[in-house]
């Protein structure tokens, strides 16, 4: 059988989340053939509370240029802090705390790279990279060819065990548990309960 040539492109992203959907954007305004690779399909759940700052919504806006669609955001300016059942105080008009869900956010930074005309393989799993050959494999069999390749897959991310054995340090991770809670009273602040775990923290971000 005769063998397909490799589709090659200046950039493949691996990952769609905030980094790999704003370097996907950059690189196609810049001009350059891009290609986004994520084993999910968009929209997806991604662990995360969500909180998005004042300054990376300035830096969403810079990025994808537009300000995430308000109706995804609930605005919060105040924070309560407790240890426990015992209420330590309440900051008020903090600057503001914008709670998202990943769910729409994410969506929102893939819609941007298939806006800028990067090209899709989301819902890809890779079966292997082969670095020699400047390669990408997908569980389909397809290669892709890069000039640059972006690991922006996370905190496990296959590209860092790729390049140096693990992804992180197993001795220094830290664990982050999340639930979705029932609904807290609209006006409720952000809150944050230091008494919710030993050597951490607990919060809770009432939310859509
Ligand atoms: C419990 C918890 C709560 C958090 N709360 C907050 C918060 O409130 N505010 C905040 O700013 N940060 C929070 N974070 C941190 C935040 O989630 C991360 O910093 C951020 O998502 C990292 O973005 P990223 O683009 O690097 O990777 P990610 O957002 O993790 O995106 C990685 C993407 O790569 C894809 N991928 C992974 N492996 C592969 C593979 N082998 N092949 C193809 N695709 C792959 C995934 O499907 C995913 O879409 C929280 C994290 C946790 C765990």
């Amino acid at each position: 059988m005769a063998k397909v040539t490799p589709e090659v492109f200046d950039v493949i992203l691996i990952g769609c989340g905030p980094a790999g959907g704003a370097a996907a954007v950059t690189a196609a305004r810049a001009g350059l053939k891009a290609a986004l690779i994520d084993k999910a399909r968009f929209p997806r759940q991604k662990l995360c509370g969500g909180l998005f700052t004042g300054r990376a919504k300035s830096y969403y806006q810079e990025i994808f240029g537009e300000k995430p669609a308000p109706e995804t955001m609930v605005e919060k300016s105040s924070v309560s802090f407790w240890q426990a059942e015992a209420s330590l105080g309440t900051l008020e008009d903090v600057p503001p705390l914008y709670l998202t869900m990943r769910w729409d956010l994410d969506h929102g930074f893939y819609r941007h790279a298939m806006a800028a005309g990067v090209a899709d393989f989301t819902g890809s799993r890779i079966a292997a990279f082969d670095l020699a050959q400047n390669e990408v494999v997908l569980a389909s069999g397809q290669r892709l060819k890069f000039r640059v390749l972006i690991g922006a897959d996370g905190v496990n991310s296959a590209v860092a065990r790729q390049i140096f054995g693990s992804a992180f340090d197993h001795a220094r991770i830290g664990f982050g548990l999340e639930i979705e809670a029932p609904a807290s009273p609209p006006d409720a602040p952000v809150r944050i309960d230091f008494g919710a775990a030993q050597w951490g923290y607990g919060w809770a971000f009432p939310k859509a």
